[in-house]
C-alpha cells in the first residue's frame, strides 16, 4: 500500500467521524456526557460495533506495512502506536473531556489525561517555567489549593527551580491578585471551588488580569467538574482536574486531566504549544515524562461521566441540606460550604456554580466545618461517625470525612495551613447520594 493511499484512506474514515463529533456538540451537555465522541460510524467501523468503547489493554498498534508505520510515527496519520503516547479508550475520554469543558464556550477545547490529578498539574504548570525561557519568573496562585499542589509549587518550583511563588491570602480580594501578577508571572493559579478551606476567586477578573501581562490563568476545577462549572467560558486558559474525585465518583480509578482552549495567552512557550496546549503536551512533553492514564482507569472515568449532571444535582442537594443543619446546630463554630449566604465567597460562587442547561445554583458536594472545643472535640466527631467513613478522599458516592491538619495537610506545616486558614478544629466533609436525613442523623449523633 503506497503512503499517500494509506493517509487519503484514514482521512476519509477520520472525516466521517469529526462530522458526527460536530454534530455530537450541538447536542445538550447530558446527551454528550453519555455519547461524547464515541458515535455510531466510530462503533461499528472501527469496533466491531461495540456499544460501549472498548477498553483497549493492548500495549500497542501493529501496523500493515513499513509506510503505515513510517506514516503513524511521523503523526502524519491518526494512529495510537503505544499507549504511553495514545490509546483508542483514552483518546474517547479525551474527546468527551473537550467536547464538555467547551461546551457554551466560543473556543474549542483539547484534553490530555494523565496518571493522576497531580500529575495533570505538573504538566500544566512546568511548561511555563522551563529554562527555555530563561529570565525572572514567578507563579501567582491562592494560597488554599490543594496540598499535593501547595507542595509542588513551594518545594519542587520555589525551591528547586527558583520560580518565586506568590502566595494570594484573600483569592476574593482583586487588588491582591493585582499586585502580584506582573510582566515575570508566568501563570496564575486557582481552584473552584479550592479543596478543603472551599475558596472561590472570579474566574473572569483575574483571567483579564492575568491576560494583560500575557499569562496563561490555570484553574482547578476538580470539585465543580463541568456539570457545574466551565472555567475556559469565563476566560480561563487551561482547566485541570483530578479525575480521581467527583468526576469518578465510584472511586475506582486514580486519574487526572487538563483540557485547554485553543490559542492560549503566555510569553513563555512556542507558537506550537499555544496553539493546542494540551495536544502539544500529549505528543512531547506528557511522553517523555510518562505520566499516562491507564486504558483501563480510562474506561471508569467515562463511565461515571455519563451520569454527571444528575449525580452532581444530587450531591449538591444533599450537601446544601446538610450544611443548613450543621449551620444552626450549637456544637458547630463555623461551616463554610459556598451555597450558604454565609460563606464570603456566596456571590462568586452564585455566578460561577450553576447546574449546567438549567442555570439554577448547585455548589457541589464538599463542605468544611469547625467543630467547638477545637482539635479535640473534632477527633472526637470523627471518631463517633459510622457509616461516613473517615478517609483522605473526597468525590465519592460515599460520604467521607477528615481532618486536614492531621491528613491531607499535615505536610504544609503551622504556617502554610495559617496561610491558607486551616484551623485544628476543622472537618472537611463530602456528602454522599445516602439519603441525607440519615447523613444529618448521623452527624447528630456525633456532635452530640
Ligand atoms: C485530589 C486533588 C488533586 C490531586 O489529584 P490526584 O488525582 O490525587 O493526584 C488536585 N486538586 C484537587 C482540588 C484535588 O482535590
Amino acid at each position: 500500500m503506497s503512503l499517500d493511499s494509506v493517509v487519503s484512506e484514514v482521512k476519509a474514515k477520520q472525516e466521517v467521524w469529526e462530522k458526527e463529533i460536530s454534530q455530537m456538540r450541538g447536542k445538550k451537555f447530558a446527551t454528550i456526557c453519555v455519547h461524547g465522541a464515541y458515535t455510531k460510524h466510530e462503533a461499528i467501523a472501527n469496533n466491531q460495533g461495540a456499544i460501549i468503547e472498548p477498553v483497549y489493554t493492548s500495549t500497542s498498534q501493529a501496523f500493515l506495512d513499513a509506510d503505515c508505520l513510517e506514516a503513524a510515527l511521523a503523526y502524519k496519520i491518526p494512529a495510537w502506536a503505544y499507549s504511553r503516547i495514545a490509546n483508542p479508550t483514552i483518546g474517547y475520554l479525551e474527546l468527551m473531556l473537550s467536547m464538555l469543558e467547551s461546551y457554551g464556550a466560543p473556543r474549542r477545547a483539547s484534553a490530555c489525561c494523565t496518571s493522576s490529578g497531580m500529575a495533570a498539574i505538573r504538566a500544566a504548570a512546568e511548561p511555563f517555567i522551563s529554562e527555555e525561557k530563561p529570565g525572572r519568573k514567578n507563579i501567582v496562585s491562592m494560597a488554599q489549593v490543594y496540598g499535593g499542589t501547595f507542595q509542588l509549587f513551594s518545594e519542587r518550583f520555589a525551591k528547586e527551580r527558583g520560580v518565586e511563588v506568590r502566595w494570594v491570602e484573600n483569592p476574593a480580594d482583586l487588588s491582591e491578585w493585582a499586585s502580584k501578577v506582573d510582566a515575570d508571572t508566568r501563570f496564575v493559579y486557582g481552584e473552584i471551588p479550592s479543596n478543603p478551606g472551599i475558596m472561590l476567586f472570579d474566574i473572569e477578573e483575574v483571567a483579564k488580569l492575568a491576560h494583560a501581562q500575557g499569562a496563561p490563568l490555570i484553574t482547578d476545577s476538580t470539585l465543580s467538574t463541568p456539570a457545574l462549572c466551565r472555567p475556559l467560558e469565563h476566560g480561563s486558559d487551561i482547566v485541570v482536574h483530578s479525575l480521581t474525585k467527583s468526576m469518578t465518583w465510584s472511586g475506582r480509578a486514580v486519574a487526572g486531566a487538563l483540557v485547554s482552549r485553543e490559542n492560549i495567552m503566555s510569553g513563555a512557550i512556542s507558537e506550537e504549544a499555544k496553539r493546542d496546549f494540551a495536544g502539544w503536551v500529549k505528543l512531547w512533553p506528557l511522553r517523555d515524562a510518562g505520566a499516562c492514564i491507564s486504558p483501563d482507569n480510562a474506561s471508569r472515568v467515562l463511565d461515571c461521566v455519563r451520569v454527571l449532571p444528575g449525580i452532581m444535582d444530587l450531591l449538591s442537594r444533599n450537601a446544601m441540606k446538610v450544611a443548613t443543619f450543621l449551620e444552626g446546630h450549637p456544637g458547630v463554630e463555623r461551616v463554610h460550604y459556598p451555597g450558604l449566604p454565609s460563606h464570603p465567597q456566596h456571590a462568586i460562587a452564585k455566578k460561577y456554580m450553576r447546574l449546567v442547561d438549567t442555570g439554577e445554583n448547585r455548589f457541589g458536594h464538599l463542605l468544611s466545618f469547625e467543630v467547638k472545643g477545637g482539635h479535640a472535640s473534632a477527633r472526637r466527631v470523627l471518631d463517633r461517625l459510622k457509616f461516613i467513613f473517615n478517609a483522605t478522599d473526597l468525590g465519592r458516592i460515599k460520604s467521607v470525612a477528615v481532618i486536614p491538619t492531621i491528613s491531607t495537610h499535615q505536610q504544609q506545616g503551622e504556617e502554610g495551613r495559617k496561610k491558607a486558614r486551616i484551623p485544628a478544629s476543622l472537618v472537611r466533609l463530602c456528602v454522599g447520594a445516602e439519603d441525607a436525613d440519615d447523613i444529618i442523623g448521623e452527624l447528630k449523633e456525633a456532635l452530640e
